[in-house]
């Protein structure tokens, strides 16, 4: 049951976005090449704004959205984290770090558990966002479960099709076993084509294809005040810059494109942008320009 949560909004960080009270939350952190994170961007410029280990990596959160909307009684999520089906060797590549326990702890601080989730948003397959989907049901490299079985979870069809097919230079960025499960699952709602419909009060739907194919991102809020999830297209605050664009995007020019979007309705509507990798920003207001965005203010979130 969802209960009054006013007292416990007091000790964790949040936004309100009616009909959403929304926190963003670090399931664990991941360290990435800061050459594939940055691009075509030299290191002399980009290793002023990272924590950089003695490999060439950076330091990156992962981060899961809760939005909560009391009267509803819904409570979702957004992306879920590298989850916990690593083997050492693969989890030392990427320095790979999950708290299982950051989810329903920062539930627990807020009087709800994992089975008050409702919703589960996927913006994309890749292992650093949704490999906390699944774990293993008994013994590793066998069967997988939901974690959350109860949940709607929300995907866009074509982004599970590209998932289960992917291009050769992406393939390592999806795991099967992450979301074998999902494909069975009678929970799983897909969404269709570049406009889906919303049937959830306060919730729009964006579609992004620069990063990869049919990304989907939540737009929360109402035309007084909304909050986009920006997903692997603005991954951190570094990455608001229209050139600062990650190697692994299988198409970075639409990705420049599609960052000028979101930025334009952060300079122009107040949009507040929230990232899945920043290590110390949930989220920022904008102004400036769409093509030279400046941080007006850091949402404690
Ligand atoms: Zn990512």
């Amino acid at each position: 049951m969802l209960h009054n949560l006013r007292e416990c909004y007091k000790i964790a960080p949040m936004i309100e976005i009616p009909p959403y009270e929304i926190h963003s939350i670090i399931t664990g952190h991941v360290r990435l090449d800061g050459g594939a994170m940055f691009g075509v961007v030299p290191k002399v410029l980009w290793d002023k704004v990272c924590d950089v280990d003695e490999h060439n990596r950076i330091l990156l959160a992962t981060r899961t959205l809760i939005a909560i909307d009391r009267k509803a009684s819904r409570l979702i999520l957004v992306d879920t984290g590298c989850g916990t089906k690593w083997d050492p060797i693969a989890a030392d590549r990427f320095a790979i770090r999950y708290d299982e326990n950051a989810i329903p702890n920062a539930l627990a601080n807020l009087d709800l558990s994992t089975d008050d989730v409702t919703d589960i948003i996927i913006t994309h397959l890749h292992f650093d966002h949704n490999g906390g989907l699944t774990q293993w049901y008994d013994e590793p490299g066998e069967a997988t479960t939901l974690r959350y079985p109860k949940a709607i979870h929300w995907l866009h069809r074509k982004h599970f099709d590209h998932a289960s097919h992917p291009h050769t230079k992406d393939k390592a960025s999806f795991i099967k076993a992450d979301f074998a499960a999902l494909a069975r699952a009678d929970n799983l709602r897909f969404l269709e084509g570049n406009q889906p419909e919303s049937s959830i009060d306060g919730l729009s739907w964006w579609v992004s294809h620069g990063h990869t194919p049919f990304q989907l991102h939540p737009i929360f809020g109402n035309d007084s005040k909304r909050l986009i999830f920006c997903g692997d297209i603005i991954p951190t605050i570094a990455h608001l810059r229209l050139t600062w664009v990650m190697a692994y995007d299988l198409r970075p020019t639409t990705t420049i494109a599609e960052k000028e979007w979101i930025n334009g309705h952060g300079v122009r509507e107040g949009w507040i942008l929230t990232f899945p990798h920043d290590p110390t920003h949930g989220g920022v207001a904008i102004d400036g320009t769409a093509a030279r965005p400046v941080v007006s203010n850091q949402i404690q979130l």
